[in-house]
């Protein structure tokens, strides 16, 4: 079973979809476009957001829109939280000598803030952040922590997450935790597809004792 993990953040290990959610509606307002709600945002967004942007408010600087994102996210009173079962899961993780990893579209700044407020570094052996295409860094990481393509899985809750699994050429664990619903991930066939990190540990964890 696998012997890497790298994580995505939102909708994988945290729980932001409000912050996000209000930060989306506020760059929305600014340009005169009306605001989303919970479960239209869900089928809308998607990575990178660079083309997500492009889509729905065409023209316009990325630059200023994530200044404008940023600023409304920090300025959000809806928290972020740890999702059920990853803290558990990163745990297990540890105590079973799991190499864990996060790659993420959030900026540096608010990722690493959250890593702190959260108390998450711990489990990290390290994480890239501030990734617009994740496809373009997947293997760069994989070849400088010398990870064995067949012993790592991807998680993460998006299209694009699957996508860059594929990609890097490692397993693809697709979550429904998150921004995506099931028929929409069901579709990019990733190798599983699992409603939490409960599931996911608990095949672990069959896998691993089976294997002993
Ligand atoms: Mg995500």
């Amino acid at each position: 079973m696998y012997q890497n993990l790298i994580f995505d953040w939102s909708g994988t290990l945290v729980d932001d979809m409000g912050p996000t959610l209000e930060a989306t509606n506020a760059v929305f307002a600014i340009h005169g476009r009306s605001p989303l709600d919970r479960d239209e945002f869900r089928r809308l967004f998607r990575l990178p957001y660079s083309e997500f942007y492009e889509e729905h408010l065409p023209g316009i600087r990325l630059e200023d829109l994530e200044h404008h994102f940023r600023r409304a996210f920090a300025e959000s009173q809806v928290p972020v939280t740890v999702l059920p079962h990853a803290r558990e899961k990163l745990d297990w993780c540890r105590d079973n000598g799991i190499r864990c990893f996060v790659l993420t579209s959030m900026d540096r700044g608010t990722f690493e803030l959250q890593l702190d407020e959260l108390g998450m570094r711990h489990y990290f052996e390290a994480t890239y952040s501030g990734v617009l295409d994740k496809r373009e860094v997947i293997g760069g990481i994989l070849a400088q922590h010398q990870l064995a393509l067949h012993q790592t899985a991807y998680l993460g809750d998006m299209i694009h997450d699957v996508v860059t699994a594929k990609h890097g050429g490692v397993s693809s664990v697709a979550l429904l935790t998150g921004y995506t619903h099931r028929e929409v991930l069901e579709a990019c066939e990733p190798d599983w597809l699992m409603n939490d990190l409960l599931e996911f540990r608990t095949l672990m964890e069959q896998r691993t004792s089976s294997i002993s």
